[in-house]
Formats: C-alpha cells, structure tokens, sequence
C-alpha cells in the first residue's frame, strides 16, 4: 500500500510499504477513505518529538471502511463505515473504566520509555512516535486498528466523510478542551491558537454558554475564520500587546477562561520569553516553548480556568507559579479520552447542531501529502486544514 512515511525534519515520503496485518484477535484492518494533516502532526515534521525513526508512517485522524476483524471484534465487520480515533484503548484497564481512555494503562508497548519522559505512560496514539508506542498512522491506504473493539465509532449512510471526519481527533479534542476550561453562562473565553483545534474549542464554548470568545493568533485567515464562524472577537498577537488587550476588553478583570489550543511550539510574538523559549529549544536546554501558556496564566482572571488541549511533550520551564498559585487558578490538560465524546459528538452532527466541515481548507490526493505538509506548516494558500484522500490520484500512473 501507499503510505506517508517521516524521515526527518521537513522531510516526508509517500512511499509503498507492506500491507498492514491482523496481529491480535481484536484488531481491525480499515480502508482508509479519508485522512487528516493535524496541527500536532508539525510537531513531527518539525522535530519536535522526540522517537520518531525513519520511516514511520504518520497520520492520526483517519476514517474507511472495515475490510477485516480479529475473532475477538464482535461489534464490527466487513463494509461497516467507522471513524477511528487518535488514542488507543483497551477499555478495560482502571483509567478506561473510569473514561480516562488517553490514560489508558495497556495500549503503549513502549511504556518503558514513556515512563522515563513521563512518570507513567499514557494511551499508545497512531503514528506518534515510538514514545507513544511506534503504531502505524492513518495517512496510509489501510491501517491496522488494535483494540478495534473499543475504538472505531460506526458512521450511519447518508453522512459525508467531510462531516465526521473530524471525529477522530479535533472536534472531540475541542470539546474536551472547553468542558476542562469549566465555562459557566455568560463566561469571557481566550482561545490562543486559531487553528482547527482552536475552531472546534470556541464552537464548543459557546455550546458551554460561553457570552464572548476573543480568538489570538497571527494568521489573518484563521483570525478570520474564527470572527465568522464562532463569532470571535480577535486580537492579532503581531500588532498588539495580548495580556494589555485582554485587560482592556475586560475592563481589567482578564478572560475568566483560557484555553491553550497551541502548545509546545508557540511563537515568540515578539515577547522576552519567547526569545528565551526559542533559544532554548534550539540549544537543547527545553523541549517545549511555553511562551501561550505563561501569558494564558498572566491573563486569566483571578480564580478562572486554563485548559490546556495544545500539545507539550517534554519539558519547559519559567512558569509564572506566582501568579498561577496567587490568582487561584485551575489548570487542566489531557489528551483527549476519545470513546468518550464520539458518539454524543455524532449526535450533534446528525442533528445538525454543528458542521465541522467548516474547517476545511484543502482536500488533496495521498500523494500529494508531503506539498500539503508544506503548505499547511507555512500556513500558505490560506491553509488551515487539509484532507488527504487515499485511493484518489491526480496524477496519471
Ligand atoms: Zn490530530
Ligand atoms: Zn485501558
């Protein structure tokens, strides 16, 4: 099959590699009809994460059709139309069974490693580094689904792939990121981060009953996005200062919620910290710029709430804990525990309360993923989100 596959830095190859294989009773073997390019697949392209080897194939928001099931899938067969989330869980581990399913305890073969990076291993994710267990990823032509049984949500006729596609990572993502910023009716929410995770967080705020969403980024097009759509309040991060102007939009009371849709590579903006952030990534010093988590905590009002569905990986440092211990503030972060937000997610896209199509920008053959990846990472052509589609082809064979 074809398959996008990393090798280094700004550097990925669509490139033929064996078929994937039924290797435990409950795994599923899905063709996949349409894949996503994630924000947090830059931090592999961008070499970020650490584990990563040669050739590993990428890609973590994919959905098709089950072509095969182990002897232990009993709720899936051939022809069924699945979405597969980006964790992997057994479901029946203590954090499982409590709807932590990112936490998962079995699902990561390299929990070794992940235990030294990390205190203790989380959920095993698709084609995210051997930290998080060397799985296969999804911008492929088949992916082999372990724990089929739990995973995949099964997606009735009649609804696009473009409709549910994103309930493999973003829109759920999203939603889990607004519930940890604990809106109450009428809340003021700070989104750093206009990207697709960014979107589906202040669609879902507003879901909370969030009154006024103020939407940070530097990208005119998705500031854009964010005003009309989520009817967003922006502030351009290159031509203001965001702690002054969030004071002032507030009347110097701060968001009372914050959300970090950015994570471990935020930009300088300008900023004394984000110099040092950037210093001290490229010398090795840090792993994670934390530059939108500092100024979230600086500029949330005292007592509020600062979600954190922006991806960190390792380590970083010069949090303001003054202010986060002071203020009274509640951090509260994670992965996303997937099985638990798709099928009410599917509810509200059947029933037409949202259309996460919107967030679509680009829909482009496998092949032509690693221009897609460029273009996407330099956010050029007014990229925001891109779909990639196995099986179709612009170019002639
Ligand atoms: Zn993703
Ligand atoms: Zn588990």
């Amino acid at each position: 099959m074809k398959a996008l596959c990393w090798y280094g830095r700004s550097d990925v190859r669509v490139e033929d590699v064996p078929d994937p294989k039924i290797l435990d009773s409950r795994d599923a073997i899905v063709k996949i009809t349409s894949t996503a390019i994630c924000g947090s697949d830059l931090h592999l392209y961008d070499g970020y994460m650490p584990t990563m080897e040669k050739g590993d194939i990428l890609g973590h928001e994919p959905m098709g059709e089950v072509v095969e099931v182990g002897p232990g899938v009993t709720n899936l067969k051939a022809g069924d139309r699945v979405v597969v989330p980006f964790t992997i869980s057994c479901g029946q581990c203590f954090f499982c069974k409590k709807g932590l399913f990112s936490c998962c305890d079995n699902s990561n073969p390299n929990a070794k490693t992940a235990e030294k990076m990390m205190g203790h291993t989380t959920a095993g994710l698709f084609g995210y580094s051997h930290l998080t267990g060397g799985f296969a990823g999804g911008q492929a032509e088949y992916l082999r689904v372990p724990f089929a049984d739990i995973g995949p949500l099964k997606i009735p006729d009649g609804l696009p792939d473009e409709k549910v596609l994103f309930l493999s990572d973003i829109f759920p993502t999203g939603y889990m990121a607004a519930e940890n910023a604990e809106i109450e009716q009428g809340d003021t929410v700070a989104v750093w981060g206009c990207g697709p995770v960014g979107q589906f967080a202040m669609k879902s705020a507003r879901m909370f009953g969030a009154e006024r969403i103020i939407a940070i980024d530097n990208v005119p097009e998705r500031l854009n996005l964010a005003a009309r759509e989520c009817g967003a309040e922006v502030i351009n991060f290159d031509e203001v200062n965001v702690y002054e102007t969030l004071q002032e939009m507030t009347g110097g009371m701060g968001p009372d919620r914050c959300i970090d849709a950015v994570g471990c590579e935020a930009l300088a903006g300008g900023t004394p910290d984000g110099v040092m952030d950037a210093l001290e990534t490229s010398t090795l010093m840090a792993t994670d710029r934390l530059h939108v988590l500092r100024q979230a905590i600086w500029s949330c009002r005292k007592g509020g709430t600062i979600s954190i569905p922006g991806v960190y990986v390792g380590f970083g440092d010069k949090i303001p804990i003054g202010s986060l211990m002071n203020k009274g503030l509640t951090i509260k972060a994670g992965q996303t525990h997937m099985q638990k937000y798709m099928p009410m997610l599917l509810e509200k896209v059947q029933s037409g309360e949202i259309d996460p199509s919107f967030v679509i920008t680009h829909e482009v053959p496998l092949e032509e993923a690693p221009q897609a990846y460029a273009t996407f990472k330099h956010k050029q052509d007014g990229c925001i989100k891109v779909v990639l589609k196995p099986g179709k082809s612009s170019t002639i064979h």
